[in-house]
């Protein structure tokens, strides 16, 4: 389990590695739950999970430069270490990973992993090279913390095939786990761009869940037209009138293409501004 006294903050890409060395040399596993910071209760599950699958936990904080599009909100994303550590401390964890971006990108660093198919939907239509980025800096995570497990939310559905693929296509020997997503108690799923939310805002963005759970609702009473699905929560998002949609999309949850008819498990998602805050959420559909 891991220890109850405060974790250990760790900058350095080389002490990192050493730590883990350590636990590796004295027969330890090491539980991994990369985060941008900025924690709630999504992440504080992630961590409780690292905590019952190995022997050490370790938290990255990093707020990864290059999975940010220019025009992104990079310099205003929320930042606060002494809040972070807090709440890492109250859950436990042994080591807290807080590389700085010059750790991660030294001077010269030039290479790059580029996912393909899986990344051409979805956040990777609206985002071009945020999927280069997440896999770059969670494959260099991976090899800093020398991890034997990672576990990433449901709530970044693409993302975690995304990384799954990944570590199977490089032979990274890390076993990825995905959570269910964590919601407010209202149906928001958490996350740290909520802060970005006016009071009016954090009302409206309720419209995302709330098309969500319709689109179940409706599929789970024998609906299998992805179409008839995903204009029924355009219509619910389009009456809001702050709500402007990046995308709503039924695919397979497994190569998440597209799909028409439902047959096999699929994932409605969702990508939707709500003032200038972009929120994602989804829901599995078998
Ligand atoms: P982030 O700090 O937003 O990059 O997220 C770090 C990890 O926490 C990712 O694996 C996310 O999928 C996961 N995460 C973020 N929000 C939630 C949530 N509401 N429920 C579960 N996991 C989440």
């Amino acid at each position: 389990m891991a220890s109850r006294s405060d974790a250990q903050i760790i900058s350095a890409p080389h002490a990192m590695r050493a730590w883990s060395d350590n636990v590796h040399r004295a027969g330890g596993r090491i539980a991994f739950v990369p985060t941008m910071g900025y924690l709630h209760e999504g992440h504080v599950s992630l961590v409780r999970a690292a905590q019952a699958r190995a022997s050490h936990v370790v938290v990255s904080i990093f707020v990864n430069p290059t999975q940010f599009g220019p025009n992104e909100d990079l310099s205003r994303y929320p930042r606060d270490l002494p809040r972070d550590l807090a709440h890492i401390n109250s859950v436990g964890a042994d080591a807290v990973f807080t590389p700085t971006p010059q750790d991660i990108y030294p001077p010269g660093f030039d290479t790059y992993v580029v996912p393909s198919t899986l990344s051409t939907g979805l956040c990777g239509a609206s985002r071009p090279d945020h999927f280069r980025g997440v896999c770059t800096v969670v494959a260099v995570l991976f090899r800093m913390t020398a991890c034997d497990v990672a576990l990433f939310g449901e709530k970044d559905f693409q993302q975690l095939q995304i990384i799954k693929r990944m570590t199977r296509d490089l032979w990274l020997d890390v076993e990825v786990v995905g959570l269910p997503i964590v919601r407010e108690a209202d149906g928001l799923a958490k996350s740290s761009r909520n802060v970005y939310l006016s009071a009016q805002e954090r009302q409206d963005a309720l419209v995302l869940s709330r098309a969500l759970a319709r689109v179940r609702a409706r599929f789970d009473a024998g609906e299998r037209h992805a179409t008839a699905l995903v204009q029924e929560a355009e219509r619910l998002i389009g009456a809001v009138p702050s709500a402007r949609i990046d995308y709503i999309s039924i695919v397979d949850a497994a190569n998440l293409q597209p799909v028409d008819t439902l047959t096999e498990p699929a994932v409605c998602a969702l990508a939707v501004f709500i003032g200038k805050t972009r929120l994602i959420d989804n829901c599995l559909l078998g």
